[in-house]
């Protein structure tokens, strides 16, 4: 039946674009973590829509599910194959329209990086809201998604509130274009709203509608030493006084001594003068220099323009990798209320000391939002009981197991503990009634 099935895709797709030597499937069979994997039937790389759409019909016939793949940076297993599925790889769908101006929009394929992205709406004076550390390999369609994050929620948004339309192709091959742009429409439930968070479950997006935002190319940072957590939220009233407010990241001491160790830099500040750092980021047409200078008055840290902030940027960026380089962690990406961030975090501290004594934590992530990467190295086999006393302390407190990442296939077991049973049951009505045959990312998302 697969070599059917493989000789049928490559009608569709052309030879070339049909992989199926192991060595080069490999890439798209392991996760950026390398902590999941599993066997293709075989890569498919499609160009346009109606190209998917055959693809999905001739998977469908031959009842081979697919799994949709961007830049493959997701880290909770939602891109890559459980065993014997075909990869959708969205790396061709990389067509850029041009940007308007008047309408501060732009339609970009699927495949499109975020980098590509950014350079492309500044290329035309304007800028892309949504930036986080994997922007050189992930992709439109990706951040769409698993509705991507990053540090500029606090200005801008999630992908969400970025996505003015987009074209989708469903699970029976019918393709949906919503690509006007209309900033307002009234006319039944958003197709994109839908289909925002839905991890590749519910369609094939191949070309989205995105808003631009201003490019401000005035820029300054600080970090702030803080001693406690609690300290730290403190500064978000002031801080969400400033008009050039971009990024507040939070970076706990662990986190910044192992990027500064990992990248080779000196520290900014010494990881061991405080409980807690926040990243300010300001950007504007003017400089932001002066209103930002004026909260360093009152609280200790330095502030850092041109190399020193891209040296900060850096810093931040790579705190993820440097944790990838020390091992597999247990990673979560929790968020609460943030005045509830603090009980939060000593909660995750207790149950760390309690179950793994001998793991190292590396917590850091998106202060304005309560949203903190939890990151375990070394918990061996109290990883399971460490997983389920973080997610079931953030849901607790009001928060979610899921802040920006998406919920794949490592947290799929917890979406009803999250969302609890009657939103789960539309769920799975919505899901029933799109892909009946379950050929969109079996697994990922409702178990
Ligand atoms: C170093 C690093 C830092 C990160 N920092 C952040 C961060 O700050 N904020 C954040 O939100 N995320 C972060 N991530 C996670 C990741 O980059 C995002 O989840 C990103 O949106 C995934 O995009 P991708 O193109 O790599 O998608 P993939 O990993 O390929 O796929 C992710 C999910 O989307 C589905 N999918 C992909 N493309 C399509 C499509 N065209 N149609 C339908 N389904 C599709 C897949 O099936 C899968 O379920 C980080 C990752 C890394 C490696």
């Amino acid at each position: 039946m697969s070599a059917r099935l493989v000789s049928r895709l490559r009608d569709v797709v052309g030879d070339a674009h049909v992989l199926t030597d192991a060595d080069v499937r490999a890439g798209y069979e392991t996760d950026w973590l390398r902590k999941w994997h599993g066997t293709a039937c075989c890569v498919v790389r499609p160009a346009t829509a109606s190209e998917v759409a055959a693809v999905l019909v001739e998977c469908s016939a031959a009842s081979v599910a697919v799994v949709p793949q961007g830049g493959n940076t997701g880290l909770v297993g939602g891109s890559v194959p459980r065993g014997g599925e075909v990869v959708l790889s969205m790396q061709r769908f990389t067509a850029l329209g041009a940007v308007d101006g008047a309408a501060h929009q732009v339609t970009a394929g699927a495949g499109v990086t975020i980098e590509s992205l950014q350079r492309h709406a500044r290329a035309a004076g304007l800028d892309f809201a949504v930036d986080w550390g994997a922007r050189a390999t992930a992709t439109v369609g990706g951040a769409v998604n698993t509705n991507a994050g990053g540090s500029r929620v606090v200005r801008f948004g999630t992908m969400r509130a970025q996505v003015m339309g987009l074209q989708a192709v469903f699970a029976d091959g019918s393709v949906v274009t919503q690509l006007d742009g209309l900033p307002k429409e009234t006319a039944g439930p958003s197709l994109a709203g839908l289909l925002v968070g839905s991890e590749g479950t519910l369609a094939v997006v191949t070309a989205v509608r995105l808003r631009l935002v201003p490019w401000y190319r005035e820029t300054a940072a600080a970090l702030v030493a803080c001693d406690s957590l609690a300290q730290a939220v403190g500064l978000l009233p002031r801080l969400r006084a400033l008009a050039s407010l971009d990024a507040v990241e939070l970076l706990l001491p662990e986190a910044l001594s192992l990027a500064c160790h990992a990248l080779d830099v000196a520290p900014p500040l010494d990881p061991a003068s405080a409980a807690a750092f926040v990243m300010v980021d300001c950007a504007a047409h003017d400089d932001p220099q002066g209103e930002l200078a004026e909260l360093l008055i009152d609280e200790r840290g330095v502030l850092a323009v041109g190399a020193q902030r891209e040296l900060l940027y850096r810093i931040r960026d790579h705190v993820t990798i440097a944790i990838g380089a020390r091992g597999m962690p247990l990673k979560l990406d929790v968020a609460v209320p943030v005045h509830r961030l603090d009980e939060l975090m000593a909660q995750v501290r207790a149950l760390v000391a309690n179950l793994a004594p001998t793991a190292q934590l590396v917590a850091f992530g998106h202060l304005a939002e309560g949203n903190v990467h939890v990151n375990v190295l070394g918990a061996g086999e109290a990883e399971a009981s460490l997983r389920d006393g973080v997610l079931g302390a953030a849901i607790a407190l009001g928060g979610t197991i899921s802040a920006e990442h998406g919920i794949g296939i490592a947290k799929a077991d917890w979406l009803e503990r999250l969302k609890g049973p009657a939103a789960v049951a539309v769920m799975r009505a919505v899901k029933q009634s799109l892909d009946p045959h379950g050929m969109l990312n079996p697994g990922v998302l409702l178990t």
